[in-house]
């Protein structure tokens, strides 16, 4: 990729390039420049607006039965599978995520157009059988045009588990991506073209969030929000929406606790906290951040999960050894470092890590070491606030009861993950966490089939499985006489 071009973006049949104003996409691996892209304004959202409005209204995708669209989302997810090396590569290099990473999420990407197009083959609307002088149906209708704003954390998959089912459903799609990682929502635009998707109904908009995405969500021709993003940036979409009465659905940040009872499988408990924390460089909204370890069994797992931690190889998300690459920007390194200082300074001890590798070869990148950090109370700021990074705190606790309260005493509510050998006891405590997953056993698992969201201040609604097609539907109930 020539970094000196500049890649633009669409609006209906036209290219913008941006006048002059770029985003560059700089690999995290070492801080060079690998693309730029056409920055949009405002202006080109209110430019976008009129196309998406105009092709919902005019082409035949909202008016043809959904499995009549199923073919056109077979076939993006075909093309996306067919250029899975060339776009896991470009989103290594946009996001700093390992190839291997990379390469899943491509993988789910064109799942989740497959998957949308399978179940558009099966979608009914429901009628009602006739009940003396009349019948009714209830009809699932498209909004019309819709916005979607996604993070940086997983570009390709956060951006389809978006389209796919927008679309699925009849609507127009307006896609900001992050300026952080704009790379991978142009690619996905053109292969929904070259799919054979008509013009004007998934228009990509490589902007920043303060103008761009708040733009889009105040502008009066976008009729449904879907954000995913930290919290306090869905507060603010939630209250423009809620102003507005549009519909938003909202996947926020997460402070997850991660319990280890005294009856765990042991190897199995360390492999899996070490993973929930350690996987995507805890730059996932899932990570398991609040480690809980019965007090019983805490000296014993702690050693271990400090030993497993020295040796994560840290290392270039290209080097197929690397088991955690880069934080995304420096900006970011930086935050994540300021919360590891802040968690000394609450009397927080760091067992391991705690600073910046050592490896002359990671120098130029944004590194940050696995870290383990104990000795903090759970009301301390580094165990309440999301820190997006390698970093695990860590608590003892007493029993069920306690671990209970302490796992649910955060604002947030996204997921949580326990191991035991008592599965009335996980029944029982997965009960009672406040979090839209929980994992038995295991850890970060999803299914495209399973609805995925947040309680708490993690979220509104949920995504996935027919959830998906839901958020994305309105629902009109004609009656018939007879
Ligand atoms: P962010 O909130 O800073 O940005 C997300 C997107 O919102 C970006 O595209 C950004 O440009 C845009 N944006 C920023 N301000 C805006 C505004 N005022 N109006 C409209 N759009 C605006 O989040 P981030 O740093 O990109 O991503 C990390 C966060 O995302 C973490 O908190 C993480 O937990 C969360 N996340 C949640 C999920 C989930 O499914 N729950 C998944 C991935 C990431």
């Amino acid at each position: 990729m020539n970094a000196e071009t500049v890649k633009p973006f669409r609006i209906g049949a036209e290219w913008r390039d941006g006048r002059g104003q770029t985003i560059s996409s700089i690999y995290a691996g070492d801080g060079s420049v690998i693309g730029t892209v056409a920055r949009a304004t405002p202006r080109d959202v209110d430019d976008a607006v009129v196309v998406a409005e105009k092709a919902f209204r005019s082409s035949p995708w909202r008016k043809l039965r959904p499995d009549q669209r199923a073919t056109t989302l077979y076939e993006i997810g075909r093309r996306i599978t067919a250029e899975r090396e060339a776009l896991a590569q470009l989103q290594m290099l946009d996001s700093g995520k390992p190839l291997k990473e990379c390469q899943n999420m491509v993988d789910n990407a064109a799942y989740f157009f497959r998957y949308y197009a399978a179940l558009c083959e099966t979608w009914q609307n429901e009628v009602t059988s006739p009940r003396g002088e009349y019948f009714s149906m209830s009809l699932a209708e498209p909004y019309g045009v819709i916005a979607a704003i996604t993070p940086w954390n997983s570009p390709i998959m956060a951006e389809a588990q978006k389209v796919a089912p927008a679309l699925a459903a009849g609507n127009a799609v307006l896609l900001k991506p992050s300026e952080e990682t704009p790379q991978l929502a142009l690619e996905l635009a053109r292969i929904c073209t070259e799919a054979g998707l008509p013009d004007g109904l998934l228009t990509v908009l490589p902007g920043y969030g303060e103008d761009v995405g708040a733009a889009l969500v105040k502008h009066p021709g976008v009729r449904m929000v879907s954000f995913t993003g930290g919290t306090e940036t869905g507060r603010a979409i939630g209250a423009i929406a809620g102003q507005r009465l549009i519909p938003v659905g909202l996947e926020l940040g997460g402070k997850s606790p991660h319990i280890v009872f005294d009856d765990a499988d042991f190897d199995k408990a360390v492999a899996g906290v070490a993973s929930g924390i350690y996987g995507s460089a805890g730059q996932s909204c899932v990570a398991g951040t609040r480690l809980f370890v019965q007090k019983s069994l805490y000296g014993r797992f702690m050693d271990a999960l400090v030993e497993r931690s020295r040796n994560v190889r840290v290392g270039m998300p290209h080097d197929p050894k690397t088991q955690m690459g880069p934080l995304v920007s420096r900006a970011h390194r930086d935050k994540v470092a300021g919360y590891v200082d802040l968690a000394r300074s609450e009397g927080g001890r760091v067992l391991v890590g705690g600073g910046l590798p050592d490896d002359p070869a990671l120098a130029n990148g944004w590194f940050y070491q696995p870290t383990v950090i104990e000795g903090l109370p759970n009301t301390a700021r580094a165990c309440q606030e999301e820190i997006f990074g390698p970093v695990l705190v860590c608590l003892p606790f007493e029993d069920e009861a306690d671990v209970i309260a302490q796992g649910n005493g955060t604002v947030y509510g996204l997921a949580a993950g326990m191991w035991t050998g008592d599965y009335a006891r996980a029944w029982r405590v997965a009960r009672e966490l406040q979090a839209g997953s929980v994992w038995i056993n295991t850890y970060k698992q999803s299914h495209i089939a399973t609805a995925f969201g947040g309680f708490k201040a993690s979220g509104i609604g949920r995504e996935k499985g027919f959830h998906g097609l839901r958020l994305y539907s309105q629902v009109k109930s004609v009656f018939f006489g007879m």
